[in-house]
């Protein structure tokens, strides 16, 4: 068993449910690992994780070979902070726990919520009927996907950060794009701007960048021919043609309006 499991692509269910396809739950769970796989007895289940992805398929395959959709779990991942509800819910014990349903509706995963509301026991489901409204009352919170690897900084990104945050004059020079983020030094820079060689570890970690009105070139030119569709779209025969009916009728309606003397509007 353990030898079969180690030639697997996945070290656990979990991990397949994150990492693989429905076909991969499918396969480990056939070879005999238990779809409520998890590390500690409190963790969340490959169902739930699953679930808060939206993965519908691999929710199906997980309820298919067994999985306890009643599994209830306290989240340690840190990836619910993110959700300020949350805690009233448990503090008004509206919320005991979280289940793979409570998942569906926190996240907005609606196919999932509605596969697993019919199976899920009545007191879960309504707690997770709670989740929902109060996500829905929450438009602002946009979640981002349920335990997704962070990509790891790359040396380069970490060296730029550690010089921008350790010295004030290469924040001074260094300037970034509001939209795509990207990062340079002003061209102007002089050879030195501290006497400890900041400017040559600038130029060496970064590429000039001018920012014409905030933006980047590349930002500037993808704003500038967005200007230009919409006034072509504002300027295509179409559009005049809507106007100037518009105008007219509005015209006309002045004009039956002054001839039964009423007071024209703003
Ligand atoms: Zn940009």
């Amino acid at each position: 068993m353990a030898q079969q499991r180690r030639a697997q692509r996945f070290n656990d269910l979990a991990e397949a449910v994150l990492g693989g396809t429905a076909d991969d739950v499918r396969r480990m769970t056939a070879d005999g690992t238990h779809p409520d796989d998890r590390d500690e007895i409190n963790d969340p289940t490959p169902l739930m994780i699953a679930a808060a992805r939206g993965q519908l398929d691999v929710v199906e395959v997980l309820v298919s070979a067994g999985a306890d959709v009643n599994a209830l779990a306290e989240d340690f991942t840190g990836e619910l902070d993110q959700f300020p509800f949350l805690d009233d819910l448990f503090a008004e014990s509206r919320l005991t726990a979280m289940t793979a349903l409570a998942y569906a509706a926190l996240y907005g995963q609606e196919q999932v919520f509605h596969y697993l509301a019919p199976r899920t026991a009545p007191s879960l489901r309504q707690e997770a009927e709670a989740l929902r409204q109060a996500k829905a009352a929450h438009p602002d919170v946009v979640p981002r996907p349920y335990l997704e690897p962070k990509k790891p900084k790359s040396a380069r990104e970490a060296d730029r950060a550690k010089l921008l945050a350790s010295s004030a004059a290469a924040r001074k020079w260094v300037v970034q794009c509001p939209l795509c983020q990207k990062q340079g030094y002003k061209p102007g820079m002089p050879d030195e701007i501290d006497r400890r060689g900041t400017a040559a570890q600038i130029r060496k970690l970064f590429q000039p960048l001018i920012l014409e009105a905030c933006l980047c070139p590349q930002c500037c030119d993808k704003s500038a021919k967005a200007m230009q569709k919409i006034q072509a779209k504002l300027q295509a025969p179409q559009a005049v043609k809507a106007r100037q009916q518009a105008e007219a009728r509005w015209q006309k309606r002045l004009e039956e309006m002054r001839r039964e003397g009423r007071r024209e509007p703003d």
